[in-house]
């Protein structure tokens, strides 16, 4: 009789922690080694050592790392239990479930960590979610009902605990403000705490684009400076690249770090981002309304320096002039879900930095952790940043009004 040929390595689970029970592994094993059963809310995925060839499909399928290939004389079992039904339990196809209850509401944020999806099924395009073929591809594995901050009603307000509040400018780079966000990234790196940052840069007509920021030099870059006032897609970025990221950080709205931290509360492997920065926010908007508005205005947007809000205002700054106008005449173009929100400053971050507070040219900075706390005491030691005072009640009275919208939007609703 022939004897069967086994590889001297074999599948199993080095990170079960970051299973979301998505069961491409078991769908793409062609030996059919892997098996999945439910008990209830249970999901079990179970391998058959002897069927196991090694060849590693599972592994490479797999979004999060959990799977590796091992000496097969070094584990005995694989077995792993996940619930899929957690926290809540909820209806079969989860799909369907997210997009009736946020996104066709226009409760949805457009932070997009939805988009962990494992078979790409959740698409972000302009700040829309949108579930193309999902009957095929959902997997019913709740991981989008999981990470979605408005499915689960989380609204977070307030300045939120700080360790030390400053104000404070680069003197190295030019920013929207005082360029804190950029003089954060830059020590970051050069501390060695990260690697690479998602920061949010824009093409010739002001569109956002996610870049990965690997050396201080690149925060010279004019387009990587300064505010964008459209949705962007920081996090379907950072699920895209998170199975081979190293050391991350992130720079993002309220509503994208709160998306952060509820991927990292259900998958451990993001815990690979080190640094989250939040900036302040009243509103956002998406890119194509934006866009609409400037063409009723008549303003070419290639020819746009800088765009702001202050007191209340748009302020478009040009090559050849200056538009103004009550930020009020926007509110049609504001994304929706905005309007919903209740996070002024982020407090899911390792710090917030927002313009308000502070005198012009000069960022207000929420310090909230340990590695923020690090890195703000190495550039004062380096000698990178100057100094001054903070008005935290224009700050305070900010966040209370963003709650008062709210609360006035959903009673409206
Ligand atoms: C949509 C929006 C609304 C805001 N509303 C307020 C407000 O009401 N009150 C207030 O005080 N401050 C607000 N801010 C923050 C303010 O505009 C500045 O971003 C902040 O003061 C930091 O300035 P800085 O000079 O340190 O930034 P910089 O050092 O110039 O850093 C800019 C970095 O911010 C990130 N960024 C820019 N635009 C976006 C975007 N759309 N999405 C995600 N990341 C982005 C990029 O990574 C960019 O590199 C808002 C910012 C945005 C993007």
């Amino acid at each position: 009789m022939m004897q069967k040929l086994m590889s001297k390595y074999i599948a199993h689970h080095v990170n079960p922690d970051n299973c979301v029970g998505c069961r491409m592994c078991v769908e793409v094993c062609p030996s059919n080694a892997l098996s999945s059963k439910f008990n209830g809310s249970i999901l079990t995925i179970i391998l058959n050592s002897e069927l196991c060839m090694g060849c590693g499909a599972c592994v490479d399928t797999c979004p999060f790392n959990v799977l590796e290939l091992v000496p097969r004389d070094e584990v005995e079992t694989f077995r792993m239990e996940i619930d899929v039904l957690r926290p809540e339990k909820v209806e079969k196809r989860k799909y369907y479930m997210i997009a009736r209850k946020v996104v066709d509401t226009s409760y949805c944020t457009g932070c997009g960590a939805c988009t962990v999806c494992p078979p790409n099924g959740i698409i972000w395009k302009d700040g829309v979610i949108d579930f193309p073929d999902w009957v095929k591809l959902c997997r019913d594995c709740a991981i989008c009902i999981k990470v979605c901050q408005r499915y689960k009603s989380i609204f977070k307000s307030g300045i939120g605990e700080v360790i030390e509040v400053k104000g404070a400018k680069s003197k190295r780079f030019k920013g929207q403000d005082g360029a804190m966000v950029l003089e954060f990234v830059a020590c970051a790196l050069e501390m060695g705490v990260i690697d690479t940052a998602l920061m949010v840069s824009r093409d010739e007509k002001w569109k956002p684009i996610v870049v990965h920021v690997k050396h201080v030099d690149q925060l010279k870059s004019e387009r990587i400076a300064g505010s964008k006032y459209s949705i962007a897609p920081v996090l379907p970025e950072l699920n895209r690249i998170i199975k081979k990221a190293g050391k991350l950080a992130i720079v993002g709205t309220p509503c994208i770090v709160t998306g952060l931290r509820l991927l990292q509360k259900e998958i451990p492997l993001y815990n690979k981002v080190k640094l989250a920065i939040s900036l302040f926010c009243m509103e956002n908007f998406r890119y194509s309304s934006l866009m609409e508005f400037l063409e009723e205005k008549n303003i070419d947007v290639t020819k746009v320096k800088k765009f702001n809000i202050k007191k209340g205002k748009f302020i478009v700054e040009m090559e050849d002039g200056v538009f103004e106008c009550p930020i009020k005449e926007l509110d049609e173009h504001a994304s929706s879900g905005c309007s919903y929100c209740t996070d002024f400053t982020g407090v899911d971050s390792d710090v917030s930095i927002g313009s308000v507070g502070t005198p012009d040219g000069y960022s207000t900075v929420l310090i909230r952790s340990k590695i923020a706390k690090d890195i703000y005491n190495y550039m004062i030691s380096k000698g990178y940043i100057e100094e001054c005072d903070v008005n935290m009640k224009v700050v305070e009275k900010l966040c209370k009004f963003k709650v008062k919208k709210a609360l006035k939007k959903e009673e409206n609703t």
